[in-house]
Parts: C-alpha cells; sequence; structure tokens
C-alpha cells in the first residue's frame, strides 16, 4: 500500500515508536489509507517530560494527560490501546531509545507526543469494523520560553473562533487551530487569542486566564475549550497562592479591560500577554498574578521531580523512569 512518509526533511531523527515498532523518524510510513490522514480521525496527547536529579524524567501531570487521552478516544469511539502502565512503559521505551541513541540529553527538557488514529481502512465515513488503531509516539527536545520572553511578555492578536463545538476532543483534526496560528505568524504575534460570539474562547494551541482587580478569571470547562492539563493546574495554583478564581464567561470587552492576560499549555507553561491587538494589556508589562502562578508553578514542577526521585507514586504524582 502507499505509505506516507513521517518527514521528508527534518534536521534530527529521534527514534519513534510506531504501531508495534521502534523506528528512526525518516523511516516511519504510514499507509495513506489511514483515517488520520484521510479524515484526521484520531486523537493526540502532548506531555512534558522534566528531567530530575535522580537520573530519571518525571512525566509531569501524567495521570491527568492519560486521562484526557482516554476521554477524547472515548467520545470519538476509539478503543484505548493501552492502559496507564502500558502508556508509561511505552514512553520510557521512547525516551530510553532517544537517549542511547544520543539524540536527547538527560538533562534536556523533553516533550512526548502521542498519536493514536482510527486505523487503516477502505475509504468510506462511518467507522469501519474490526480496524488496529495506529500508535505513533515520539519524544523531542522541549524548548520552554526564555527567561526574554517571560520578562516582556509576549503580542497576542484576536480573530472570531471558527472551529467545530468538539474543541473539548484532542483532535488532530486541527485546521482551525493551524490557521489561527498561521493568522497570529502572518501579524507577527505569538497566539492568536479567539472569541465566539463575542465571548473568549481560547487560544490557537493555549487556554486563556484573565486577571481583574486581583483576581483571576477563566472560561468555563465545556465543548467550546480544550481543558487544558493546566487548566487544573492554575486552579490548584491561583488557590496556594492565595488568587481567587472564577471560572466564568469573559466578554470580549472585559478582556480588552484586564489588568493582566495569560496564556497557558504544556510548551509554554505560562507566560503573560503584554499586548492584546497592537495596545498595551493593563500597564503593558507582566504583572504580579502571573509572576505569582510562574513560581508556583515551577515549586509544582519540583515538587513532582522531587517525589519522582524519592520514587513516591500516589494518585496525583506519576513516575517516568527513563
Ligand atoms: N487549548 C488548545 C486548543 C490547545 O491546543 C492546548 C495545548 O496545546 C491547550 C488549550 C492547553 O492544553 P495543555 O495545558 O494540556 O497543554
Amino acid at each position: 500500500m502507499t505509505a506516507v512518509s513521517a518527514v521528508s526533511d527534518v534536521s534530527s531523527n529521534p527514534i519513534v515508536f510506531l504501531n508495534d515498532e521502534l523506528v528512526p523518524l525518516s523511516e516511519a510510513r504510514v499507509p495513506v489509507l489511514d483515517r488520520g490522514f484521510i479524515f484526521g480521525d484520531g486523537i493526540y496527547e502532548v506531555a512534558p517530560l522534566y528531567p530530575h536529579a535522580g537520573g530519571g524524567r518525571t512525566a509531569f501531570r501524567f495521570r491527568q494527560h492519560l486521562a484526557r487521552l482516554a476521554r477524547s478516544l472515548d467520545k470519538i469511539g476509539i478503543a484505548n490501546p493501552f492502559d496507564d502502565a502500558g502508556w508509561r512503559e511505552l514512553i520510557d521505551r521512547v525516551v530510553a531509545a532517544n537517549e542511547a541513541d544520543a539524540g536527547l540529553s538527560a538533562n534536556q527538557d523533553a516533550i512526548a507526543y502521542i498519536q493514536v488514529t482510527r486505523g487503516v481502512a477502505k475509504r468510506g465515513h462511518a467507522f469501519p469494523a474490526g480496524i488496529k488503531p495506529t500508535v505513533f509516539v515520539m519524544v523531542s527536545p522541549l524548548h520552554l520560553p526564555g527567561e526574554a520572553q517571560r520578562a516582556q511578555g509576549v503580542r497576542c492578536v484576536t480573530a472570531e473562533d471558527r472551529r467545530w463545538l468538539n474543541c473539548d476532543i484532542k483532535s488532530v483534526s486541527l485546521l482551525g487551530n493551524v490557521l489561527m496560528a498561521q493568522y497570529a505568524a502572518e501579524n507577527d504575534a505569538f497566539e492568536t487569542i479567539q472569541f465566539r460570539d463575542g465571548v473568549l474562547t481560547e487560544g490557537s494551541s493555549s487556554n486563556v486566564w484573565m486577571v481583574k482587580d486581583g483576581a483571576l478569571y477563566a472560561p468555563p470547562r465545556s465543548n467550546k475549550i480544550l481543558e487544558g492539563i493546566r487548566y487544573g493546574l492554575i486552579e490548584e495554583l491561583a488557590s496556594e497562592c492565595g488568587i481567587r478564581f472564577e471560572a466564568r464567561e469573559i466578554a470580549e470587552a472585559e478582556l480588552r479591560d484586564a489588568d493582566e492576560i495569560v496564556v497557558s499549555s504544556a510548551t509554554k507553561e505560562v507566560l503573560p500577554v503584554t499586548q492584546l491587538d497592537g495596545r498595551p494589556v493593563g500597564t503593558g508589562k507582566p504583572g504580579a498574578v502571573f509572576a505569582a502562578l510562574y513560581a508556583a508553578y515551577q515549586r509544582a514542577k519540583a515538587k513532582e521531580a522531587q517525589e519522582a526521585q524519592q520514587g513516591l507514586e500516589n494518585e496525583s504524582r506519576e513516575r517516568i523512569t527513563a
């Protein structure tokens, strides 16, 4: 069957997992009739892996990432190919293969990308019976935003949210998000913040937080946004910092009048937005709530790393040994 190469020209060539094999990315092939390719019929997940002093890696908030993966798969009727232990073991294998291959150094932050599509079948829209999901896992170095970006904040633009109404599903059908990311790129902005009918939803690849009079606000969990793994985390961090948090609808005019705006995602952690559509947000400088959340985020990472290092496992803290 004709196959699609995962990449044509990449400078790095990590070892990836595709179906039942570990292969170099340049050799990973998916049949063109894979429903992920033909229909965008699949789910993905992105989880940070932070090295800890014990020589392994903490898969930060991994239990929550795996729960979201399971939820998304369930919502589109794909059987989860692994249980949590199976996923952890698989990520461990990919990390170990890349460390052995020297593509990933032991002290480097990394990101695990997981994709599950419905599988390969004769083209037809409705679900085919009895096919095996395609599983792809890739681990890449993670380059977190630098000090300068945190100190200056980022510029964002805004646009109408034209995506479908199942944004809670972490689907690989990302065209709406891709167009919004491109809109940001064309406008020399970091991210596009979207409104649906005059109400804040989210960024093209981030959740959005508003600060007004010292309180923190975010759109409620719903089908209109992807619930980031940082959503629950930031709620916890706000409470730890004594910052009042409320999930409620945020009108476009309110966001434009915010004291601070913050965006969050696995690869950005938390970042201050200091300019929106060319106008300063609040003072035009990162604010105190951002600073408190960033510091609390780093403490949460350190705490999970320490627990992983000590080999402590419980419901909310998971351990990956690379
Ligand atoms: N919303 C969208 C549309 C995203 O793509 C992402 C992450 O990529 C997020 C929110 C934030 O999710 P997380 O915190 O799990 O990275």
